[in-house]
């Protein structure tokens, strides 16, 4: 089987979907891109997270032809190819459909930079416009409009969100949620106090090169 190693990776990050109440049912999908090969694991189609095996886990050229697995491949597989093409740091994406932040969505807001944990995601999460499901049109918003940030929502759909590997990208979802959900929670009882550009500037750039194990 081609991308073992890989293929079990984002079987992993799938299951981390609906175990954090970000999916219901067969919605939302992830997906990872083998560096040395630019063939692309992801979720197929209409299958529930629980019956998901690795195995299961369709491989896609960048041309989106399905390259190995009997199953058809998530139908939101152009819009993560699309974003693979345009952006090559980039190694895993998620989609969901996670009900606070997707509430943003439906209104039309980014997500405010309120909190510092809002730094790993690059401040502000911005958002895209209304595209249909499915194709290309949602990647090419996607890469106009998300800049530096790893996660963006898109107007009457959900969020998607990206990085260096599938786990980051996997990390960003959850965090999306539980940011989304305090901001939301704090715009009930008053107006949110925004973090300063250069307060958002310094904390990104100590997520990014200082945070973490070394
Ligand atoms: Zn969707």
């Amino acid at each position: 089987m081609l991308l073992e190693k890989l293929r079990e990776i984002v079987w992993k990050c799938n299951l981390e979907l609906p175990k954090n109440g970000l999916v219901k049912m067969t919605s939302g999908n992830v997906s990872g891109r083998d560096p040395e090969t630019g063939l692309v694991v992801i979720k197929p189609s209409g299958y529930s997270f629980e019956e998901l095996t690795p195995a299961h886990m369709v491989v896609v050229g960048p041309d989106g032809r399905v390259v190995e697995g009997d199953l058809e491949p998530s139908t939101d597989t152009d819009t993560h190819l699309y974003v693979y093409q345009n952006r090559p740091d980039i190694f895993g994406m998620v989609h969901t459909h996670s009900p606070y932040a997707s509430s943003f969505a439906v209104l039309g807001q980014p997500i405010p930079a309120c909190l510092t944990a809002s730094a790993m995601l690059g401040g502000e999460i911005p958002l895209g416009g209304y595209a249909p499901i499915g194709g290309a049109d949602i990647g090419q918003e996607i890469i106009n409009k998300i800049g530096r940030a790893l996660a963006i929502i898109m107007q009457n759909h959900g969020v998607f969100t990206i990085g260096s590997s599938a786990q980051e990208a996997t990390k960003m979802a959850i965090e999306v949620e539980e940011i989304a959900k305090i901001t939301h929670l704090a715009m009930l009882r008053g107006q949110p106090i925004l973090l300063a550009p250069d307060q958002v500037d310094y904390m990104v750039n100590l997520y990014r090169n200082d945070y973490g194990q070394r």
